[in-house]
């Protein structure tokens, strides 16, 4: 079965004078509609489109929560996250950071967890999350719905960077909100309708053609980062790895300098961003300074052989 066409159109003629289902782009379009259904199967709940990841984290914030509130978020999670709660620290709204493998901090009106954090790849105690007053947010951009349903862990909202391994091609920037509650899932709605913070028709043709070869990209992508794991971490030029068990991202830290490394490669992609078909690797501290260690380069595993990934690894660790 194919996938159904494009349908750009801003605006769609009322029906006997009133508006259908469709009338104007930004309150709703076909295709995003179809991608929508598609990826709230997936998770398990009424997913919502947003127009990147970002996006997508910047309406949660402002729809669900106001001047005074305070959210517990990951440390060592995706650091746009909280540079992000930062510039709303104007408007009045608070964060902290925890260790998301205990339980979060008390007093807080929403919990923000990562799973696996990026670049450091630890897992949530999803129990304590689940027991603690506050709603629970799970970033499940690297771990995506083949290897996770946060809303089955207690979770009630879970945010993708459909940018990632969703659209998998690195060439769509999408974000999306998979909601348990209809009701918070109308608020978001609202909130995308007022402010526009919404995916085109395009990137959302992209999510459903990425969505088709999800499963098996994730599968090989683990498989072969299951390998190279195994590889460096019996490398003498490799002092730590660090990997949860699944999905193509992981990060480990180099004897020497991590910056020669990375610039040595031919077939893994010096670049940011994950979750391609094509292998991507670089140093976070150029992005997170001494939040990370200068050493350490994430990588990120497309869809190449596992034995010329390690070869090019190899030769680029030894130069
Ligand atoms: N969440 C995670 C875990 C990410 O890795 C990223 C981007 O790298 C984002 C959110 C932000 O997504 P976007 O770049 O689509 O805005």
């Amino acid at each position: 079965m194919g996938l159904p066409p494009v349908d750009r159109s801003t605006l769609w003629p009322y029906e006997d004078g009133e508006p259908g289902a469709f009338y104007y782009q930004r309150y709703a379009h076909p295709t995003g509609v179809a991608a929508e259904r598609a990826l709230g199967e997936l998770d398990g709940g009424e997913a919502l489109l947003f127009s990147s990841g970002t996006g997508a984290a910047t309406s949660v914030v402002l729809a669900l929560l106001g001047p005074g509130d305070t959210i517990a978020v990951a440390e060592g999670c995706y650091y746009g996250t909280p540079t992000m709660f930062r510039v709303f620290q104007r408007w009045g709204l608070n964060h902290v950071e925890f260790d998301q493998s205990g339980a979060p901090p008390q007093g807080v009106q929403l919990v923000w967890l990562e799973a696996p954090s990026n670049p450091f790849l630890t897992m949530p105690d999803f129990e304590a999350a689940a027991a603690h007053p506050a709603p629970m947010l799970v970033d499940s951009t690297a771990a995506t719905p083949v290897n996770l349903r946060p809303l089955e862990h207690g979770a009630d909202l879970v945010l993708h960077s459909a940018t990632k391994y969703l659209g998998g091609h690195s060439d769509v920037l999408l974000g999306a909100v998979v909601c348990r509650d209809p009701a918070t899932a109308g608020r978001l709605r609202e909130f995308r309708n007022r402010t526009g913070i919404v995916a085109a028709p395009d990137p959302a043709y992209l999510l459903l053609r990425g969505l088709k070869t999800l499963e098996l990209r994730v599968r090989r992508q683990t498989d072969t980062a299951r390998e190279i794991v195994r590889r460096l971490e019996g490398h003498p030029k490799v002092e730590r790895v660090r990997y949860p068990g699944f999905g193509g991202m992981l990060s480990f830290d180099v004897d020497g300098d991590a910056r020669r490394v990375e610039t040595s490669t031919h077939l893994i992609r010096n670049a940011t961003s994950l979750g391609g078909v094509e292998s991507t690797m670089e140093s976070r501290y150029r992005w997170e300074g001494d939040r990370v260690p200068e050493n350490l380069l994430r990588l990120s595993v497309g869809l190449e052989d596992a034995d010329e990934l390690w070869a090019d690894l190899e030769q680029a660790l030894a130069s």
